[in-house]
């Protein structure tokens, strides 16, 4: 667990989230500021500051989380999603703890802005 990640605080339970699956790698939530009617945010239970923090030691994990965000997607009744994982703040990530955006629910547009 790092220290003041807000991430990490929702994973341990210190701060409250709409958790949609759980296992001993990954935690899923609802995202709280939703940008399509389905927005759900998966996230390694290690604390990973981005996509540039993974390493050949996290593949096993990196990949189950691809996998548990399809099997998430069905089970919320999304057969078509995007899956975003934003790497730096010019990419526009805004939490430093690596998470996949899982979205869908209505028509998306490519490219994103
Ligand atoms: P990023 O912009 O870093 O790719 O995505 C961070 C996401 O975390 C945003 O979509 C934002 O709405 C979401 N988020 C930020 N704070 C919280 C929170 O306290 N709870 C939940 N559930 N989502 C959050
Ligand atoms: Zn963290």
């Amino acid at each position: 667990m790092a220290k003041d990640c807000l991430f990490c605080k929702i994973i341990a339970g210190e701060i409250p989230s709409d958790k949609l699956y759980e296992d001993d790698d990954v935690f899923a939530f609802r995202d709280i500021a939703p940008q399509a009617p389905m927005h759900i945010l998966i996230i390694p239970k290690q604390h990973l500051h981005g996509p540039e923090a993974v390493m050949e030691e996290h593949e096993r994990v990196i990949g189950k989380l691809m996998r548990k965000a399809d099997y998430i997607a069905k089970k919320e009744g999304l057969s078509h999603y995007r899956l975003v994982c934003n790497n730096g703040a010019d990419a526009g990530q805004t939490v430093f703890h690596l998470h996949m955006h899982i979205i869908g629910g209505r028509p998306l547009s490519w490219p994103p802005g």
